[in-house]
C-alpha cells in the first residue's frame, strides 16, 4: 500500500522553509562633516572681516606697564580677565614694581588675589617670578622669550602674550578660543596648541599677525563660542568653513494676550 506523505514529510517535496525575519537596518547616523582648510586665498578676507568689526583690539586685561602685565596674564590662567581686573588694582596699588611685590611675598600678594583660582601657586609664582626680575634683570621685564619662559608660571602663551601686547612683536598666543577657532573655521588646523600657532603664523599675513591674536580671541568669547558659536550674527561666516553652522534662534510666539501692532 502506497503511504500517504505530505508535502514535506518524505523528502520528496520539500517543506516550505520559513525565512528568518529580516528587521530593517536602522539609519545610520550622518557622519558629521569635517573642516575643510581654509584656503590661503581668503585667510586675509577672513580676518579683514574681524578687523572691520573691531579695528583698534586691545587686552582686556588691566595694565600699566609690562610688570603689571606680566603679573595679570600669570593670574589670568584657567581664569577669566574680568576676576583678574578686580584683584589686580589693590594688588598693583600697594607692589606697583617688582621689588615692592617681592617684598609683598606670597603671603601678602596671596590678600589681594585669593578670589582667583589656584590663587595660593599663582601668588607664590608671582613673589618668585618678581624676586627673580629684581635679581637677574635690574627690575624690568626681559624681551625675550627663553628669558620670560624661565620664570615661574610663565610658559609659551604667557610669554606670547607679553611679547605681543607689551612689546609688538607679532606673536601668536594660543588660548583654548584661539585653538579652537583655528580647528572649527579651518584657518589653521592643528592637534595641538603649537601645531595651531605654527599655522597660524605661516598662514596669518605678516602685515596682519599682530593684531590677529586679539580679533580671535575676541571673537571666541563673544562669537565663536565654545558650546553654541553664533554663526547667524557672525561677520566672517562667508569664510568660515565649519560646516554645522548654527541658525538663527527660532523667533519666540507673541505671548497670549499680548497685543498685535
Ligand atoms: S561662522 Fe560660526 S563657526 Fe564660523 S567663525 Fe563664525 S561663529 Fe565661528
Amino acid at each position: 500500500m502506497r503511504e500517504r506523505t505530505r508535502p514535506g514529510d518524505n523528502g520528496l517535496v520539500p517543506r516550505a522553509i520559513k525565512p528568518p525575519a529580516i528587521k530593517p537596518a536602522a539609519p545610520k547616523p550622518a557622519k558629521p562633516r569635517k573642516t575643510r582648510t581654509m584656503p590661503a586665498a581668503e585667510v586675509r578676507t577672513f580676518l579683514d572681516a574681524l578687523a572691520r568689526a573691531n579695528p583698534a583690539p586691545k587686552s582686556e586685561l588691566d595694565f600699566v606697564n609690562p610688570f603689571t602685565l606680566l603679573v595679570a596674564v600669570v593670574l589670568s590662567a584657567q581664569a577669566t580677565d574680568a576676576s583678574v581686573n578686580r584683584a589686580t588694582p589693590t594688588l598693583f596699588a600697594e607692589a606697583p614694581t617688582p621689588a615692592a611685590m617681592a617684598a609683598l611675598g606670597a603671603e601678602g600678594i596671596g590678600r589681594h588675589v585669593r578670589s582667583i583660582g589656584l590663587w595660593q601657586g599663582k601668588a607664590r609664582n608671582v613673589a618668585e617670578l618678581s624676586r627673580l626680575l629684581v635679581e637677574q634683570y635690574g627690575g624690568e621685564v626681559p624681551r625675550d622669550r627663553e628669558a620670560l619662559e624661565a620664570l615661574p608660571g610663565v610658559g609659551r602663551k604667557t610669554a606670547n602674550v607679553v611679547l605681543n601686547v607689551a612689546f609688538g612683536e607679532s606673536t601668536m598666543a594660543v588660548d583654548t578660543h584661539i585653538f579652537r577657532l583655528g580647528n572649527r573655521t579651518g584657518l589653521a588646523p592643528g592637534k595641538t596648541p603649537r601645531a595651531v600657532e605654527d599655522a597660524l603664523v605661516r598662514r596669518v599675513p605678516a602685515d596682519m599677525l599682530r593684531n590677529a591674536h586679539h580679533w580671535l580671541i575676541l571673537h571666541g568669547r563673544y562669537v565663536c563660542k565654545a558650546r553654541l558659536p553664533e554663526c547667524w550674527r557672525c561677520v566672517a561666516a562667508p569664510w568660515c568653513r565649519y560646516p554645522a553652522k548654527t541658525p538663527p534662534p527660532a523667533e519666540k510666539p507673541p505671548k497670549r494676550g499680548a497685543q498685535l501692532t
